[in-house]
C-alpha cells in the first residue's frame, strides 16, 4: 500500500479505527475479509451497505431475483430505476456498492444458491451472512458454515419481529437450535405478512456487528446468544446459546450435510410438455412438512384468487406475473409440494414458492 493510500485509509476509518477493540489492527484485519451475503433483499442491502463503508477487503453479493417497485420501501441499495428496469438485484446492489466504497473488492452472482454451487461461490468466505427470504437456503449455508469452519451470521425479519444469531465454527449450529423447522403450519414471510424498514436495520446491524467483531479478530467478544428483537415495544430477549450444541445435531452433531447433498433439480424440474414447474420440498424434510390449504388460502388472499379443492389450494396470483405478463396459476398439495403454472423458469418458480409459501 502506498503512502498516499494509507494516509485516506487512515482517515476514512478514522472514527471506526477509535473503538479500541478495532483499533490498526482490527481494520487492517477486516481489510483482508472476504464476507459473503446471500440473499440481497432487505437485510442483505443493510449488511453490505455497513460492511462496505466498514471496509472490507472483498464483498461478495449472491442473488437470483430482480427489483420490483415492492422493493423500495425497505431495500436500501435500489432506486425506483433498478425496478422499472427489473434489474438483478446482485448487479444492483454491486453498482450501488462500488459508489459507496471504490476501495474494496466487490463482486456479484445472480444465480441459486443450491448444493452444486455451494462451494464455489461460500468456499473461501471469512463470514457468511444471512439475507435469506427461506429456511431451505438457511440450512445449506448452515451445511456450508459447519462443513468448513465458517462462521455463519443467520438473521431473518419479518412483520415486526426479528432475531440473529451467529454460528460460529465447533459451537451450536442452526440445526442445534431448530432441528426440523418445517414442522407446523406455514411460516409467515414479508410477502405475507408484511415487513417495516425499522425491524429489518435493527437486525442487519446485528448482523453487521457480529461479522465486524469476527472479522476483526474479536470472536471472544461476541455474544453467544439467539438475540430476538421486537420494533413495536423495543424489546430485546437475548438466549444463551453458549451451552446449546447438541452432540446428536444432525448437522454438527453427525455432520450429516443433507442439504449440500440435495440436487437443485430434484427440487424445481421444469414438467415435460407443460408451462410449468414442479416445486418439490427438500427429501429429507418433507414428511414433516403439513401445508393446511385453510391457512395458506387465507395467508395468500391478498395476493391472488384461490380455492381449496380437496386437499390442494388452487388459484391464481394477482399481483405477480410471468416474463410476457402470463398469469401465474399455482397448485398447492398438502405435502408442501406445488406446481407453478405460467413459466418454465425454476429459478423464477422456486422464488415464488419461497416468496409465498415455503418461506421463514
Ligand atoms: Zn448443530
Amino acid at each position: 500500500m502506498s503512502d498516499d493510500v494509507a494516509a485516506q485509509s487512515d482517515e476514512r476509518y478514522h472514527r471506526q479505527q477509535l473503538i479500541p477493540w478495532i483499533g490498526a489492527d482490527g481494520q487492517r484485519s477486516i481489510s483482508r475479509a472476504h464476507a459473503v451475503v446471500v440473499g440481497c433483499g432487505a437485510l442483505g442491502c443493510a449488511v453490505a451497505d455497513i460492511l462496505a463503508r466498514a471496509g472490507v477487503g472483498r464483498l461478495t453479493l449472491i442473488d437470483r431475483d430482480v427489483v420490483e417497485p415492492s422493493n423500495l420501501q425497505r431495500q436500501t441499495l435500489f432506486t425506483e430505476r433498478d425496478a422499472r428496469e427489473r434489474r438483478p438485484k446482485a448487479e444492483s446492489a454491486r453498482a450501488r456498492v462500488n459508489e459507496i466504497n471504490s476501495r474494496i473488492e466487490c463482486r456479484a452472482w445472480v444465480d441459486h444458491l443450491c448444493a452444486e454451487n455451494a462451494l464455489d461461490y461460500l468456499g473461501d468466505a471469512t463470514v457468511l451472512i444471512d439475507g435469506l427470504d427461506n429456511i431451505r437456503t438457511r440450512f445449506l449455508l448452515n451445511d456450508v458454515a459447519v462443513q468448513r469452519g465458517t462462521p455463519y451470521i443467520y438473521g431473518g425479519a419479518v412483520g415486526t419481529e426479528g432475531c440473529v444469531m451467529p454460528v460460529l465454527p465447533n459451537e451450536a449450529c442452526l440445526r442445534c437450535i431448530f432441528p426440523e423447522p418445517f414442522a407446523g403450519p406455514p411460516q409467515p414471510t414479508c410477502d405475507t405478512a408484511g415487513v417495516l424498514m425499522s425491524t429489518v436495520l435493527a437486525v442487519a446491524a446485528r448482523q453487521a456487528m457480529l461479522a465486524l467483531q469476527w472479522m476483526s479478530g474479536n470472536a471472544a467478544q461476541i455474544s453467544r446468544t439467539l438475540w430476538s428483537f421486537d420494533a413495536v415495544s423495543g424489546r430485546v430477549t437475548m438466549a444463551s446459546i453458549a451451552a446449546a450444541r447438541d452432540p446428536q445435531c444432525v448437522c454438527c452433531g453427525q455432520r450429516n450435510f443433507e442439504f449440500l447433498r440435495a440436487s437443485c433439480e430434484e427440487q424445481a424440474t421444469v414438467l415435460c410438455g407443460r408451462n410449468a414447474v414442479q416445486i418439490v420440498p427438500a427429501k429429507s424434510v418433507a414428511a414433516t412438512i403439513r401445508c393446511d390449504p385453510q391457512l395458506l388460502r387465507t395467508a395468500l388472499a391478498p395476493h391472488g384468487n384461490f380455492e381449496v379443492h380437496g386437499s390442494r389450494l388452487v388459484g391464481t396470483m394477482r399481483e405477480v406475473t410471468a416474463v410476457g405478463g402470463e398469469a401465474i396459476e399455482l397448485t398447492v398439495f398438502s405435502d408442501g409440494r406445488a406446481i407453478v403454472g405460467g413459466t418454465t423458469d425454476p429459478i423464477f418458480a422456486r422464488t415464488l414458492y419461497d416468496r409465498f409459501i415455503g418461506g421463514s
